[in-house]
């Protein structure tokens, strides 16, 4: 079973620990939260859910479609989203992130 999340632009994987940390912003309709990655400082969008943690893709024109990529189980994660904030909790740990507005 998978344990990490690849960066889709260097491929440097990454805990979902990792994922929480570095990300900033998010867009609580749509579950999602706005990872920097570490290396190559690229940013990525990735969708959390209770249980799940995933990569999201851009796909299509004109576009924005975007489906789920790389989906990861992690059974030890909970999110609620409001419409301020994305919360998460993983392993007793309580991350939260601004809407973007
Ligand atoms: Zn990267």
């Amino acid at each position: 079973m998978r344990t990490h999340l690849p960066c889709p632009d260097c491929g440097k994987e990454f805990e979902p620990k990792e994922i929480l940390e570095n990300s900033t912003i998010a867009w609580p309709e749509l579950n999602w939260i706005y990872f920097l990655c570490p290396q190559c400082k690229k940013n990525t969008h990735i969708l959390v859910e209770d249980g799940r943690i995933c990569t999201v893709d851009f796909i299509g024109a004109p576009g924005p479609d975007w489906k789920v990529n790389t989906p990861m189980i992690e059974k030890g994660i909970t999110a609620r989203m409001d419409p301020g904030y994305a919360h998460v909790w993983l392993d007793g740990h309580h991350y939260e992130f601004e809407a973007k507005q």
